[in-house]
């Protein structure tokens, strides 16, 4: 055991996180995590993840890094918010839970008095957020009278504002109509974003390892269906990773054959060096935690009484702070500087990509 919390403190040390709170509740069989990783701009906010860790130290080294992407993203756009995640340990994240152990949840973050905000992540339902908040004020995100509701279309909405931006740096022109955008992983976020893609006229192609999802889509809007398997390694303009963390990493940043990425997924980089890989192949990338902030954005509206079209505009407000990144970049990479608070994206490369990702009239990196 003292092994395992000297590691917990030296995580949390490495990357600044305040708090960690391991929870169990023997009688509904909770086990859980939450991680305060700061609230220097406002109390920390961030969704709850249900998920199958293979460790307790795997559900550890997760959630922190997901709470620090929670605090670079309430930063990156512009919100009085901090970074927090939570993480309960389930051995089927889609099995439903019990009402004790979704309430000893909920007793678990009032006992943090508002220094972590909950919402809904991956796994969990309206349903249990509801049960949560029977016993906590401190969730956000729930259907009903003054609540913001399932972020994901805002995020979505968010991501197609983002990838004007990345086609804009890429072309000179933002328009998505006839472009190739891969969405790897349909689930929430992944359905609305193809849908909004094929709206604006992009030609879409999805994958996810459930295949209901997949054919929805290849019904509903036409969208051609890929294997997971080829889904990274397809040619298209735009790769749109959104289903799980860690995709761009050294076995696969070789395999892409995309000119950018730019998609929903939390800590799409599996490791922070992998930005010099995506840039020594001359592929862009728009930074996850700039990319997916409608959610965001869209929850801390209800901290100002929850009004849709304002959310709507201020998630628009995601193009400008992705065009804010690259010009940042740009600089950047001019002195050879690491970007402060954010993660560097440079821009150059050998390949063709490199010619096209200087429009002209732009200044050469
Ligand atoms: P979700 O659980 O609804 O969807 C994830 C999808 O990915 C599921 O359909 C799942 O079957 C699929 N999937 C799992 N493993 C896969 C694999 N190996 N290859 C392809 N598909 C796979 O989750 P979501 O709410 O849509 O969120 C997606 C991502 O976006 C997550 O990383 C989440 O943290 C992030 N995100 C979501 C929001 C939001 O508003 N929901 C906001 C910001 C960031």
């Amino acid at each position: 055991m003292r092994s395992i919390d000297a590691t917990v403190t030296q995580l949390m040390t490495a990357k600044g996180h305040e708090q960690v709170v391991l929870v169990a509740d023997a009688p509904s069989g909770l086990r859980a995590v939450i991680a305060v990783h700061s609230t220097a701009l406002g109390p920390s906010l961030g969704g709850i993840r249900f998920w199958r860790y293979p460790s307790e130290h795997d559900a550890v080294v997760d959630v922190l890094r997901l709470s620090e992407a929670m605090s670079l993203k309430a930063a990156a756009a512009g919100l009085h918010q901090g970074g927090g995640k939570a993480v309960v340990l389930v051995d089927d994240p889609d099995a439903p839970r019990t009402d004790a152990l979704l309430r000893a949840m909920g007793r678990s973050i009032d006992d943090l008095g508002g220094r972590y905000i909950a919402a809904e992540d991956v796994g969990a339902t309206p349903h249990d957020m509801q049960v949560i908040a029977s016993e906590t004020p401190w969730v956000t995100g729930l259907e009903g009278p003054g609540g913001s509701g399932d972020p994901s279309p805002m995020t979505a909405y968010g991501v197609v504002q983002a990838m004007g931006a990345v086609l804009d740096e890429l072309d000179g022109n933002g328009a998505l109509a006839g472009k190739r955008v891969v969405v790897d992983g349909v689930g929430h976020v992944g359905t609305h974003l193809a849908r909004l893609l094929a709206e604006e006229g992009a030609r879409v192609a999805v994958a996810d390892v459930n295949r209901e999802r997949v054919d929805g889509l290849v019904r509903e809007i036409g969208a051609e269906r890929l294997s997971t398997e080829r889904a990274l390694e397809e040619d298209c303009d735009i790769l749109a990773p959104c289903a799980l963390g860690g995709v761009l990493n050294e076995k696969t940043i070789p395999r892409l054959q995309c000119r950018a990425v730019c998609g929903a997924a939390n800590n799409q980089l599996a490791d922070a060096s992998d930005d010099d890989a995506l840039a020594g192949r001359g592929i862009l990338y728009a930074p996850d935690f700039v990319v997916n902030a409608g959610g965001i954005i869209n929850l801390a509206e209800e901290f100002v009484g929850y009004d849709r079209e304002r959310a709507r505009k201020r998630t628009a407000q995601v193009a400008d702070t992705v065009r804010r990144v690259f010009e940042l970049a740009r600089e950047g990479a001019a002195d050879g500087q690491r970007l402060p608070g954010t993660r560097r994206t440079r821009l150059r490369g050998p390949d063709r990509h490199r010619r096209r990702a200087r429009p002209a009239g732009r200044p050469a990196r």
